[in-house]
Order: structure tokens, then C-alpha cells, then sequence
């Protein structure tokens, strides 16, 4: 790393102590952008690095609500609002009982330069709680979220700040922390939050955005080595929203999907994953992922273990942080592995991506690659914005423009510094310079 971030780097860490997954981001980020300081001696004057590091504005709270039995329980609420340079603070929540602050700082620092990257007007933030949706009741899941929504409520805005889903928070719990938004507000301000229903406010394709994204950016890696999705094997790891989706854009591309996983386990499908029986077990019946084995004959249900045991050509990792380390990233190499395209927020460990980018395997991180959720979030925000609401085809339309933007900017960006086919450089790159000539612009707030 270049000598003069190094002294930054050690002040962020420093700062921010026992938020290991905040100092990996940082650390990845600040590995890349050396030349970028060669380049701009102006960013370093105006301390754009350090302003970067540290969030706008930090909201820690207090979510009290009551199960099914009456009991009172007690979780904790967060909303970070790290950048506005570009546009209103926008990034998802995340209900999990992994959630703390360097999750949520984690997270809402890679989304200041993947909202960059996308090239609409957004400003990164991210948010969520240590509750944990999974086994609650609909009337549960609904009490925690009127009740987070409570709080949150006087932070946001359409013009202030937009969140939307991401582990843990999917249409069901948008609706109600949109109800509640409306009734303490008396406002429909469509705009506050996105991945809401089609019917009031949402946008099609939202749903489906980031995992199609995903193969989207990864068919514009593999078209930069004349191969594409046709044919391919490919493993996905998770089957919430990212995974389904990414799996049923992949094999519409002509791949076969032969395994993704859960927390529990992973199912092996030789004859490609049935994404219609994965959908109805998992997004209508809220089950794991055994009972789709349970109902797919011959199809393997592995208890526990790696789903990247399994051989495959393409990778795409759509579960969480740090699922993918370096032991299993030299697996794949070994079963001949020739790209990865990151669905979920850094899945691979920094040891994983130096192991696939010594090998040659193309690497699409997740801050270019799953860029296509919060792009088509922005898209609601225009149609709401306008009182609009566009046809599937079109909306597809645009997100396809926009990934293939997104992988154009960064492999030119990689070029342009000497690394040709570096996606995390360009990456890093592109979305850094985009925001420091805004901060550089606004001035020292
Ligand atoms: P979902 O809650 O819909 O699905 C998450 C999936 O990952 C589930 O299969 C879950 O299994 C699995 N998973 C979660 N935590 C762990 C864990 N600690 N270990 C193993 N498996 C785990 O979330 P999404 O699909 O929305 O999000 C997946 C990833 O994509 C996240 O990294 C998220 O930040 C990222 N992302 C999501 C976007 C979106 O639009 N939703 C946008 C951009 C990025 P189980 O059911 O057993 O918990």
C-alpha cells in the first residue's frame, strides 16, 4: 500500500476499533487508489480519504417490541449515513443477528462507491438491526417493524435518506415499515423507501435487479475472453433474492445452475437448478432449502459443509461477507474455475481474491457487480419522483444499460492505471475519483 494512505489507514483503524469488517473494506478500497494520489495531490490537501472514512452522521436506537407470547424483547437499531456527496444517503437494511455497527460501516462504505459506480444521483448509507425475522410470526415480523420504523422515521426522506432491503428485509417487511412511515407521517412520499409492491409505488424488475445484475456483469467479464453464460457450470451459494434470481438469469443465458446453499446446507442438481420449485419453497413458503431436496427427486441435500466443494466453471457468491476464503477459492481454481461475479457485499476474503486474481479467474466485485439493486432502486425513485411506472421490458432495459456501463467504466478505469482486467482497481477507482471531485467541490462540511 502506498506509504502516505498507510498513516490514514492505521488513524481509520485506530478510530474505529473491533469493527473488523469496516477495517477490511477500508483496507481493500485504500489498497487500490495509491495512483489515484499521484495523480490528484488535492485530494490528499483536502483530506478527502479521512472524510470518507468517517460517516456524516451515525443513529443508534433502541427497537422494543413484543412476540406472540406476550414477552417483551428488546433489539438493537441502526442507520448510518456515510455519504451525500452525490445524492440522498441510499442503501438497504439488514435484519440478522450478526448486525453491529462495523457490519453496518462495512457495508454503507462500499455502497458510497457502488452507488458511484451506477452513475445515478445517490449518496451511500446503510442500515438495519440484530433482529432475526427467521421462525417470527407475519404479526411479529410487523410489531418489530413499526416499531423500528417509529424511530427511523424522523431520519429519512426522499430527499434525505432511501432505504430498501437487503438480508432478512424483503417486500413483506418494506410494506411495513411503509405503512407505518405513511401513518406517523400522514405523507405518501412514495420515494422514502424502495423495493416496495408494484401496486403502490415499487418498481418492476426491483426484485429481480441485483441477481440479475450480477450475471449481467459477469456475461460482460466473459465476453472480454470471447466465452459467455452458454454452457457453463455454475455454482451459487445462498437462496434468498440475490440467488434465486441470479440463478434463473443464468440459466436463461443457457448455464446450468447445479447447486446454492443455504445456512444449513446445499443442495447438489445435476440436471440444473428448478427455479420454480426453489421460489415456491423458499419466497411463498418461507422453508429451507432441505425441503426443495425433499421434493426434487434426485436431488443431494449436504448438511452443513461448503457449497464450493462443488466444481464449476462460474462462481457466483449471494449469500454474506466472508463466505468465500482463500482454501476455498483454490479449490475452485483447481476444478477449473474461469470467473466470479460477486451477488452478495464482499463474499470473498481478501485471501480468497488475491487466490483468484494470481490464477487469471475473472473477478467482478460485488460493489460493480451487485450495483444492479440499488441502480433499479434509484429507477423507483425516478418513476415515483414522476408518478410513473415503466413496463418490465423497458426497466430491464435500463438496468442492462446500466451494468454494462458499470463493467465498461471499470475495466476502462483498470486500463487506464496500468492493471488491464483489475475489476477491483477499476472499481475502486472509478467510484473513489467520482466522489472526491464532488467533496472537492461542496467544500470542507
Ligand atoms: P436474503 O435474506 O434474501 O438471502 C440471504 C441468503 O444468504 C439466504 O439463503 C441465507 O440463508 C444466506 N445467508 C445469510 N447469512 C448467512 C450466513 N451468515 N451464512 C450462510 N448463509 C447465509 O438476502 P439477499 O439475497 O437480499 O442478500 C444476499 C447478499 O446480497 C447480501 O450480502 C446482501 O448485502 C447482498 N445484496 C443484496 C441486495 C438486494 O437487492 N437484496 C443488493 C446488493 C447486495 P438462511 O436463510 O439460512 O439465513
Amino acid at each position: 500500500m502506498d506509504a502516505r494512505l498507510e498513516a490514514i489507514r492505521d488513524t481509520v483503524l485506530a478510530r474505529n476499533p473491533g469493527e473488523a469488517e469496516f477495517h477490511q473494506a477500508v483496507v481493500e478500497v485504500f489498497e487500490s487508489l495509491g495512483p489515484v494520489h499521484d495523480r490528484h495531490p488535492e485530494f490528499l490537501e483536502a483530506a478527502i480519504l479521512e472524510r470518507l472514512c468517517e460517516p456524516e452522521r451515525q443513529i443508534i436506537f433502541r427497537v422494543p417490541w413484543t412476540d406472540d407470547s406476550g414477552r417483551v424483547r428488546i433489539n438493537r437499531g441502526f442507520r448510518v449515513e456515510f455519504n451525500s456527496a452525490l445524492g440522498p444517503y441510499k442503501g438497504g437494511l439488514r435484519f440478522h443477528p450478526s448486525v453491529y455497527l462495523g457490519i453496518v460501516k462495512f457495508l454503507g462504505f462500499e455502497q458510497i462507491f457502488k452507488n458511484a459506480l451506477t452513475g445515478m444521483p445517490i449518496g451511500g448509507g446503510k442500515g438495519g438491526s440484530d433482529f432475526d425475522p427467521r421462525g417470527r410470526s407475519d404479526a411479529e415480523v410487523m410489531r418489530f417493524c413499526q416499531s423500528f420504523m417509529t424511530e427511523l422515521y424522523r431520519h429519512i426522506g426522499e430527499y434525505t435518506d432511501v432505504p430498501a432491503g437487503d438480508i432478512g428485509v424483503g417486500g413483506r417487511e418494506i410494506g411495513y415499515l411503509f405503512g407505518q412511515y405513511k401513518r406517523i407521517t400522514n405523507r405518501y412520499e412514495s420515494g422514502v423507501l424502495t423495493g416496495k409492491g408494484v401496486s403502490w409505488g415499487g418498481s418492476l424488475v426491483r426484485p429481480e435487479a441485483t441477481g440479475f445484475g450480477t450475471v449481467i456483469f459477469t456475461e460482460q467479464m466473459l465476453r472480454t475472453r470471447g466465452t459467455s453464460f452458454e454452457g457453463q457450470r455454475v455454482v451459487v451459494s445462498g437462496s434468498g433474492n440475490v440467488a434465486i434470481n441470479a440463478i434463473a438469469k443464468a440459466q436463461s443465458l443457457g448455464a446450468t445452475v447445479v447447486a446454492c446453499s443455504d445456512s444449513s446446507g446445499y443442495v447438489v442438481d445435476e440436471a440444473g437448478i428448478d427455479v420454480a420449485l426453489l421460489r415456491e419453497v423458499k419466497e411463498v413458503q418461507r422453508a429451507r432449502l432441505k425441503d426443495y431436496a425433499g421434493r426434487r427427486p434426485g436431488v443431494a441435500y449436504v448438511d452443513g459443509g461448503s457449497v464450493w466443494d462443488v466444481d464449476a466453471s462460474v462462481a457466483l457468491p449471494c449469500a454474506t461477507q466472508n463466505e468465500l476464503d482463500g482454501g476455498a477459492a483454490a479449490r475452485l481454481v483447481r476444478g477449473g474455475l474461469v470467473a466470479v461475479g460477486e451477488g452478495a457485499n464482499m463474499p470473498c476474503t481478501r485471501g480468497a481474491v488475491a487466490v483468484l486474481q494470481e490464477a487469471g479467474v475473472l473477478f467482478g466485485p460485488g460493489k460493480a457487480a451487485n450495483a444492479g439493486g440499488v441502480a433499479t432502486s434509484a429507477l423507483e425513485m425516478q418513476q415515483n419522483a414522476s408518478r410513473d411506472s415503466w413496463s418490465f421490458e423497458h426497466t430491464e432495459e435500463r438496468l442492462t444499460d446500466i451494468m454494462v456501463g458499470i463493467h465498461d467504466r471499470c475495466a476502462a478505469t483498470a486500463e487506464e492505471y496500468g492493471e488491464p482486467g483489475n475489476y477491483v482497481l477499476g472499481a475502486n477507482i472509478g467510484g473513489f475519483v467520482k466522489v472526491a471531485d464532488a467533496m472537492l467541490a461542496q467544500g470542507l462540511i
